[in-house]
């Protein structure tokens, strides 16, 4: 009976083993088996440099940043596992976690499982990710190739509008491309995008193709008039997608509580779940800041919180 496992393995799950860990409870960290879906790591394993962790003042790729992560909880004695969790059962004590057909049991289970930024699906999207294409104007918005020139920002949400508004600070000029004629987003968001002089609104557009090679990366994007079909081409250094996250949450679909997108929801101000021991972390529950150190922070607040349900428990 082990008495915390976490699902996942990202910065959450690192900083989560990290703490429980030194609260001598020998975390097994399951982070999953690299496929099309699971990344151990998660999502900073995409990216290059990362430049808003605070301790590193000449910024880090993103490996190595994991890396490190989690070579500081294992030195506290967490144990990593490269296995993806296919079931959970929280209906009773102990907590059960599966790995195919291998059960694991628990008297306490973090989850930080993450959350993946959803693209349109385009081929270009991936050939020039981290070389002009984007899903986090907050992560990548300030960097010297986008600086005074044209990005395209795609998508009609507060996402959005609140990338295009921060890219305004830095970018010559952000081109929003919204499939219909009228935003997602609230209202007061929506207005401040239409106002801004740095900002033009593409409506009832759809990016059709990603235009560049592979020594300037992103050069422009093709356009299409979804009402008349025209097409037309938009110069661009940047690429930034904006239609949404998708929490990976689909283990936990009637175990344990969701918003209507399929984040877990916690109870205010702690990362406990509906489920008695059963907490989560990270943008797995997180619409709203989905950054490292967010994520990281998080995970400490699980760490503690399964620490100290763990010291409430009865003595057996
Ligand atoms: P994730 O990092 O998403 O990790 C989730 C983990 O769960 C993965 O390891 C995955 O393998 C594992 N997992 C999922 N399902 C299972 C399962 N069934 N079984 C076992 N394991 C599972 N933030 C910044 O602060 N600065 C940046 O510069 C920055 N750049 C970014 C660049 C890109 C391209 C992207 C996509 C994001 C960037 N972010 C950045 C955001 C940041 O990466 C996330 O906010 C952060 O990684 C979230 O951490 P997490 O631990 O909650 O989840
Ligand atoms: P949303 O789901 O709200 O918006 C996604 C946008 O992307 C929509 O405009 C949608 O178009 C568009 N879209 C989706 N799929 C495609 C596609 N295949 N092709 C073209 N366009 C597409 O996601 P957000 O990430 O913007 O927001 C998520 C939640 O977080 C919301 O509740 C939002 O209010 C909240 N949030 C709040 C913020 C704030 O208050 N400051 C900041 C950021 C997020 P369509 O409209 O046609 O469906």
């Amino acid at each position: 009976m082990e008495k915390v496992v976490i699902i996942g393995g990202g910065p959450a799950a690192c900083t989560a083993a990290l703490y429980t860990a030194r609260a001598d409870l020998a975390p097994v960290v399951l982070e999953g088996e690299f496929s099309a879906e699971i990344l151990p790591g998660g999502q900073l394993m995409t990216t290059t440099e990362v430049e808003n962790f605070p301790g590193y003042p000449e910024g880090v790729t993103g490996s190595e940043l994991m890396a490190d992560l989690k070579k500081q909880a294992e030195r506290f004695g967490a144990r990593f596992q490269y296995n993806t969790v296919t079931r959970v059962d929280f209906s009773s004590s102990p907590l059960c976690v599966y790995v195919g057909d291998t059960e694991i049991q628990s008297k306490t289970v973090i989850i930080a499982t993450g959350a993946t930024a959803r693209y349109l699906g385009l081929d270009a999207e991936k050939r020039f990710l981290n070389n002009g294409v984007s899903a986090c104007a907050t992560c990548d918005g300030a960097l010297p190739r986008f600086r005074g020139k044209s990005v395209v920002v795609v998508g009609g949400g507060d996402t959005a509008m609140e990338e295009a508004l921060f890219l305004a600070n830095f970018v010559g000029h952000v081109h929003v491309v919204h499939r219909r004629d009228a935003f997602r987003a609230s209202k007061i968001m929506g207005d401040r995008v239409i106002a801004h002089e740095k900002i033009t609104v593409e409506w009832n557009s759809v990016v059709r193709e990603i235009l560049g090679d592979d020594e300037n990366g992103v050069t422009g994007v093709i356009l299409k008039d979804t009402q008349n079909g025209e097409e037309r081409q938009v110069d661009c250094v940047g690429y930034f997608a904006a239609i949404g996250h998708k929490p990976n949450t689909d283990l936990f679909t009637g175990v344990l509580e969701m918003d209507e997108a399929g984040y877990l929801i916690t109870r205010p101000d702690s990362s406990y779940t509906n489920c008695e021991g059963v907490f989560a972390c990270g943008d797995v529950q997180d619409r709203q800041y989905r950054q490292a150190i967010t994520a990281a922070g998080s995970g400490c607040m699980a760490a503690l919180d399964a620490t100290r349900w763990l010291e409430a428990q009865p003595t057996d």
